[in-house]
């Protein structure tokens, strides 16, 4: 039935502001009238066949823009002719009132997607400073070892492969005593992913690390792991070192085609934010 149909009328307090159900005898007053005294406020003990409903203090300035916008559409369809832009009070159905409430539910729930999908750590202004809180999980290797690993957390402002490798060495040092650039291998991966991981030595290879952290970090909700392998510069390799290192190679070559189809997945959103807030 088309909404032509529906005469226009006052809004009674004692009826559904949404469906024109009448809250004292249960009867849909769309196309329909009863006999009840509806410039009543219903209240717990004054009506009988219908239980639940909701007394709504409509402040227009306060409301979800998703109910006002039920609201006025009801405004429409009945005929009202209320002033939506002044306070009034209205009653609902439980009906109409959970239907209300879902739309509410799920309005805010499409809000928080959108934010995912244009990850940023917090809403904050961080991200227009060009700065960058990282939240890590630093294992050390030496002579096939590892050491226990330890959860470390800074900030960068324009953070890049260098200022990146600087910060983290002063936690290498803390672990290990004094290190040079050149006596480690700096390699990260997620903390649930198996493999040597990918190795992170230059700013093309930081870029990439940026893309997975947010990946692995926000989208994924994982730790990142950062693994530095201690070189060991004086010791002459053996022969099955220098078979297993050969192994770990193609390991790593694996993982990184590995991590680059991986990456596709999520390509455009991630790079489209990254893009736009001139991380890289
Ligand atoms: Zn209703
Ligand atoms: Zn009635």
């Amino acid at each position: 039935m088309s909404s032509v149909s529906i005469s226009p009328r006052n809004y009674q307090i004692g009826v559904c502001f949404i469906c024109q159900l009448c809250m004292y005898c249960g009867i849909n007053l769309s196309f329909d009238n009863c006999n009840c005294n509806k410039d009543i406020k219903p209240t717990k003990n004054n009506h009988s066949k219908v239980v639940y409903f909701r007394n709504l203090i409509y402040k227009p300035e306060q409301v979800h823009e998703t109910t006002k916008n039920t609201l006025l559409r009801s405004n429409q369809t009945y005929g009202y002719k209320l002033d939506m832009k002044l306070p009034h009070n209205f009653t609902l159905c439980s009906a109409c009132n959970s239907q209300i409430n879902r739309d509410v539910k799920a309005a805010e729930k499409e809000q928080k997607n959108i934010i995912v999908i244009s990850p940023s750590p917090t809403d904050d202004t961080s991200f227009q400073q060009s700065q960058i809180e990282f939240r890590l999980r630093l294992s050390i290797k030496k002579n096939k070892q590892s050491f226990p690993s330890i959860i470390i957390s800074f900030t960068l402002e324009d953070p890049n492969f260098v200022n990146f490798r600087n910060k983290l060495e002063m936690y290498i040092c803390e672990q290990v005593g004094l290190i040079y650039q050149n006596e480690y291998n700096l390699a990260y991966k997620s903390s649930t992913e198996s493999g040597a991981g990918t190795l992170l030595d230059n700013e093309d290879a930081f870029s990439e690390f940026i893309k997975d952290y947010y990946q692995t970090m926000i989208l994924g909700n994982k730790k990142v792991m950062v693994i530095i392998t201690l070189k060991e510069l004086s010791k002459k390799h053996s022969r099955q070192d220098e078979v297993s290192e050969q192994e770990e190679s193609n390991d790593e070559l694996e993982n990184r085609t590995h991590f680059i189809k991986k990456l596709n997945h999520y390509q455009k959103n991630v790079l489209k934010v990254i893009y736009q807030k001139n991380l890289i």
